[in-house]
């Protein structure tokens, strides 16, 4: 019966990983150093076209690294979507720095950049050189917008306010690799930018992440720090608390072998996308996941929509009938201004963000995924609609 289930997002590991991995247990380089941390590094930064790359534990690891990168101090501010998944929130909270939450748009449920500009404008004031949120008095220090589900942010007036207001930007890219803003990678729009390699990121590396920057000095110093910030080569002297925040060879080589692949992957999850949005479109209610026409999405997560009185059911309810089918779904994340790990922080504007978390759902979309799960998919839902309306 274990091989009917259809899990929403798992790896796929059908090209050269078992070889690299192989290579690894016989020259013995199996952990911080070798040759495939150095080429996974270079074969990202050439991927999205970023000059420099530092490979990380993971991409919470690298988010926490790029905010110490940014200048991010304890008692600043970092403006975040109230959409996100945990981790862009947490990193900030590392550094006992204070996110603020921006309500998402409605159409690409993505970071509001009027609404942040209304924050910046509004709730925003300049003292002594330093941009201050007024009902804080803490510094304002950087915007993390984070391309959630594989749809870039608007990121041109993003850019401009924040060079307005002299802030950082980090990328929270971690959802979205691959994925274009008027044609440039996701990745090389902000001051750096960060990817996942977790198990259900598009690709994986079991568990990884890495910073990507134009900034060599950057670079340098997000490479010392995620190394415990260790000087010379012989000697144990270190100028700075650092992190072993390091990827192993072994992750580097799996890494290495799905770059190898990525096009393949980004293909198959078009195709995901394209099936589900017509065999979806006709279920009452449901509104399918939409691209900005100035964005190439990779729809890394496919999540729809569901409004609850023209459906009949809930989104929720939908999870469930698909767990009894066999099938795994999800709703989106609890809103970040709700979540009891995030007591005590600001938001603004939020009017979105609680009807996307009652209202979406993700579907099966891994890599992998056969047309006949996926039809099985379909099929379930078009059978539920069937006996609620
Ligand atoms: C996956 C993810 C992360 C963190 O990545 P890990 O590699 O799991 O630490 C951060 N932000 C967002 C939005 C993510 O989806």
């Amino acid at each position: 019966m274990a091989d009917d289930f259809i899990p929403l997002c798992v790896p796929y590991l059908r090209g050269n990983e078992s070889v690299y991995l192989q290579e690894c247990v016989e020259t013995n380089w199996v952990s911080y150093a070798g040759p495939f941390v150095d080429r996974f590094e270079k074969q990202v930064a050439d991927y999205v076209g970023q000059a420099h790359a530092v490979a990380t534990a993971s991409g919470t690891a690298a988010l926490h690294v790029a905010l110490l990168l940014a200048g991010v101090e304890a008692g600043d501010e970092v403006i975040l979507p109230d959409i996100t998944f945990i981790a862009s929130a947490n990193a900030v909270r590392y550094l006992h720095a204070w996110p603020v939450f921006i309500d998402v748009e409605p159409t690409y449920w993505q970071m509001d950049v009027e609404k942040l500009a209304d924050f910046l404008h509004h709730e925003c004031t300049w003292r002594s050189n330093n941009l201050v949120n007024s009902r804080t008095g803490r510094r304002v220090r950087a915007i993390m917008p984070v391309h959630i589900l594989g749809h870039p942010v608007d990121m041109d007036p993003l850019m401009e306010l924040a060079a307005r207001h002299e802030l950082a930007v980090i990328e929270d890219a971690t959802e979205s690799l691959g994925a274009r803003y008027k044609g440039c990678m996701v990745g090389t729009l902000g001051h750096a930018a960060c990817f996942s390699f977790n198990g259900n990121k598009l690709l994986t590396t079991g568990g990884g992440g890495m910073i990507v920057t134009g900034r060599e000095d950057w670079a340098r110093r997000g490479k010392h720090l995620t190394t415990q910030a260790k000087t010379g080569t012989a000697e144990f002297i270190h100028d700075e608390v650092g992190y072993n925040y390091r990827l192993t060879n072994f992750q580097a080589a799996v890494g290495v072998a799905q770059m190898e692949q990525i096009d393949g992957f980004l293909a198959a999850k078009q195709r995901i996308a394209k099936t589900y949005s017509s065999a979806l479109a006709s279920l009452p209610g449901w509104t399918m996941p939409s691209q900005a026409p100035w964005a190439d999405s990779t729809f890394w997560m496919y999540t729809c929509r569901v409004d609850a009185s023209a459906f009949g059911r809930s989104a929720r309810d939908v999870v469930e009938h698909l767990e009894q089918h066999r099938i795994q779904s999800r709703p989106l994340w609890q809103p970040m201004h709700l979540s009891p790990a995030m007591t005590g922080c600001l938001a603004h504007g939020i009017e979105i963000a609680e009807h996307l978390w009652q209202e979406c759902i993700s579907l099966p979309c891994s890599v992998g995924l056969t047309e006949a799960q996926q039809s099985r998919v379909t099929a379930t839902l078009h059978g539920l609609a069937s006996i609620t309306t």
